[in-house]
């Protein structure tokens, strides 16, 4: 898996307008930090999470090449205000974008002409899919070149064992050899951002998780076994909506992760350069335009 940070900061960016802070002056590129955004490549899929109103800004410096699937947390303008510049990767087809319903809802009203049905649709609109997702439900993002049977057995193994499905998948890849490789089963998982349940994503031994504050217990089990996190870390003082910097550091302790990068930072955070001197081992700040591989 390989995942570029397209955008590290919080909701205003760092820096933030009219600042004259050390961190919104600092000339450190690890300080310059746009809306928050990844791009995941896996099995030969490109996949955007989040589309951060500095989309444009970012795809610029990224080759231009189809997006198998967007997948949004929630309806914040700084997760989704890029949906419009989806544009330019129409001409590979429809982008298929999965968001849970009451996101989806939201979209539907503030940009309905970015969902309109084929036949309908102005020219020069973004071609868009809405695909509705549920926590907890897995859902596949097939290989379009290769015959369906995998995918079959895949929604098999959804069916079957939700709360295993990574071990289960495993399995039925060691016993079927290629026919499964390049199908990505992606896992939604609930996480509450105060008191706005959005979601975050789990896709094999990785999850991302952005604006949670709290995490229903019953939600653990199906972070299990994950060994790479990318969450939310705002700052040091509390917030009543995102995690500090100290609780994203506990909440990856206690699910035993191996690396664990901090998105969504603020201002309020110190410089890059000072800040990661004084995290611990195996923590780090996420900066833009950092590509990681495991
Ligand atoms: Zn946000
Ligand atoms: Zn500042
Ligand atoms: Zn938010």
């Amino acid at each position: 898996m390989k995942i570029t940070i397209l955008g590290s900061g919080t909701s205003c960016g760092v820096p933030q307008i009219g600042c004259p802070c050390e961190v919104c002056t600092s000339t450190n590129p690890k300080d310059k930090r746009l809306r928050c955004s990844s791009l995941l490549e896996i099995y030969g899929k490109r996949i955007l999470i989040d589309c951060s109103p500095d989309f444009r800004e970012q795809m610029l410096r990224i080759d231009f090449k189809p997006l198998d699937a967007v997948l949004i947390t929630h309806e914040h303008y700084d997760h989704v205000g890029g949906l419009d510049d989806l544009r330019p990767y129409s001409i590979f087809g429809d982008v298929d974008v999965y968001a849970e319903k009451f996101c989806a809802d939201h979209l539907m009203e503030r940009i309905p002409y970015c969902f309109t049905p084929k036949d309908k649709r102005y020219p020069g609109v973004p071609a868009i899919n809405l695909i509705e997702i549920e926590p907890h439900v897995p859902f596949v993002i097939k290989d379009v070149e290769r015959e369906p049977m995998a995918s079959e057995y895949l929604e098999d193994a959804i069916k079957m064992k939700r709360q295993q499905i990574w071990e289960e998948l495993q399995r039925i890849r060691e016993r079927e050899g290629d026919i499964c490789r390049k199908d990505v089963v992606i896992m939604p998982i609930r996480v509450m951002h105060g008191n706005l349940p959005i979601v975050g994503f789990r896709i094999e031994n990785f999850a991302y998780i952005t604006d949670m504050k709290t995490i229903p217990d019953t939600e653990l089990p199906l972070l299990q076994g994950i060994d790479y996190l990318i969450v939310n870390g705002l700052r040091h003082t509390s917030h009543p909506s995102h995690q500090t910097i100290e609780e994203a550091i506990a909440f990856a302790r206690q699910q035993g992760v191996r690396e664990t990068w901090l998105v969504h930072m603020s201002h309020h955070i110190r410089p890059h350069a000072v800040e990661e001197q004084s995290l611990p081992p195996g923590v780090h700040l996420a900066y833009d335009n950092e590509v990681i591989e495991f």
